[in-house]
């Protein structure tokens, strides 16, 4: 048989054409980070999405639950692959100094007058997810089946996601085989990781109205006082950890809030606690808010109090855990793509609701993050011991990628990823359109 040198990976063909578009694409970031907007208002954002879209040739529907944008390349039979990028930005005084800082202030939901930051990265995840579609859209002979570009409003607030689900996101796109996203963190630009299992924790706010008897302070026997409640309550909640949970699982149980009364002579008649959890299993999740129940209920009826405590679950985040299966197709891409580059990525401590929509559909998952930080300046404060303390971490005014080369990685990441399920030939053996 003659031999010849081999083809080029679909990959190595798609992203042939990075060079060419990392001019727009960086224009495009840098328009979005100085002028960000805040969750559920991303009505300029999602314009430009979805011009870039149609610039780039790709069918876009617009206002799918609320300011959500979806592309979509439909390339023949074969497999659907939802990527998906949010791009809300955060009450967040940029204090970067770039010259295409945030100067940006509005009017958030409670009619507050607050600056507006991409302090999440957020604005990077849409150019790069902008990026690898119009590569995609732009070369059909080197992949079939559909891709399904998402871009979500809202992930901050935990309810973008489900918003763009209870909107038409079913009625707009077929249901993907596989959904996958990425998220820029405080690592050297250039890299990128993942892993199987847990990633990202659930999180889960609750705020508890305890009752009590409200009295003159100088008669306790009439009262049922709510602030003795609430400070055995703060105290027993500090065991669901200590001895409910097996040494080693990570959960948190953090109360973050405790108002009870007016005057230290009144004995108030409630009590309000506001606690969070995270956790990183489902069982976890269950046990931990069932303890926080039991706890709560137990002490209510310990004190006397007149009628059962009252629940509010808020600002809920689902768990973010990897499919196994799914992970190691990518991660395999990855390092036949990125090589040295490559890196497992260690467990976060943060919470996002991309799952939301893979679970909604009931399909496998990945998600995976890019560095962020210029690769020298990373690399000389690991060598002084002095990371957390000279490396800005998402949400911090002063953390802003450096475009490059983060915004090729991640463009990479996303093509490289994406052709795990679409670059594969077809039953036949031919690869293109089917
Ligand atoms: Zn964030
Ligand atoms: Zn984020």
């Amino acid at each position: 048989m003659a031999t010849s040198s081999p083809a080029p990976s679909p990959a190595a063909s798609v992203l042939s054409g990075l060079e060419g578009i990392c001019g727009w694409a960086a224009d495009f970031y840098r328009g979005l980070h100085a002028h960000p907007e805040l969750s559920h208002q991303e009505h300029a954002t999602a314009a430009k999405v979805a011009e870039r879209l149609g610039a780039s040739g790709i069918e876009a529907h617009a206002g799918v639950g609320g300011t959500g944008v979806v592309g979509l390349v439909r390339n023949g039979d074969g497999p659907t692959v939802l990527l998906r990028a949010d791009m809300d930005a955060l009450p967040v005084a940029e204090a970067t100094g770039l010259d295409y800082a945030s100067h940006t202030t509005t009017t958030d939901a409670d009619g507050n007058e607050v600056p507006v930051m991409h302090a999440c990265g957020h604005d990077m995840h849409v150019a790069c997810l902008l990026g690898a579609a119009h590569l995609l859209a732009t070369d059909l002979d080197d992949w079939c089946g559909t891709l399904i570009a998402l871009f979500q409003p809202a992930e901050e607030t935990g309810d973008g996601a489900r918003g763009m689900l209870d909107g038409s996101l079913a009625d707009v796109v077929p249901t993907p085989d596989v959904a996958l996203a990425q998220h820029v963190l405080p690592a050297p630009s250039g890299l990128v990781g993942t892993h199987a299992g847990p990633t990202l924790s659930a999180a889960d706010s609750m705020r508890i109205t305890l009752h009590g008897r409200g009295a003159h302070g100088s008669m306790p026997q009439a009262a049922v006082d709510p602030v003795v409640l609430a400070a055995m309550i703060v105290v027993r909640l500090q065991t669901v950890v200590a001895r409910e949970t097996r040494p080693g699982e990570p959960v948190v149980v953090t109360v973050g809030s405790i108002q009870a009364g007016t005057k230290s002579n009144v004995i108030p008649d409630h009590a309000v606690i506001e606690l969070n959890v995270r956790t990183y299993s489902e069982q976890t999740r269950t046990s931990v808010l069932d303890a926080i129940h039991r706890i709560v209920d137990a002490e209510c009826q310990a004190s006397g109090s007149p009628k059962p405590a009252d629940y509010e679950l808020f600002d809920r985040f689902p768990l973010t855990s990897n499919d196994a299966e799914t992970t190691d197709k990518v991660a395999a891409a990855f390092a036949s793509y990125f090589g040295e580059r490559a890196k497992p990525l260690p467990m976060q401590t943060a919470s996002e609701d991309f799952s939301d929509i893979p679970n909604a559909f009931g399909v496998p998952y990945c998600y995976w993050g890019i560095g962020g930080i210029d690769p020298d300046a990373y690399h000389e404060a690991e060598q002084q011991g002095r990371v957390a303390q000279d490396i800005p971490v998402n949400h911090s005014a002063y953390f802003a990628p450096v475009i490059e080369p983060t915004l090729g990685t991640g463009i990479e990441a996303m093509v490289v990823a994406a052709l795990a399920w679409l670059g594969e030939p077809n039953a036949d053996g031919r690869q293109g359109r089917g």
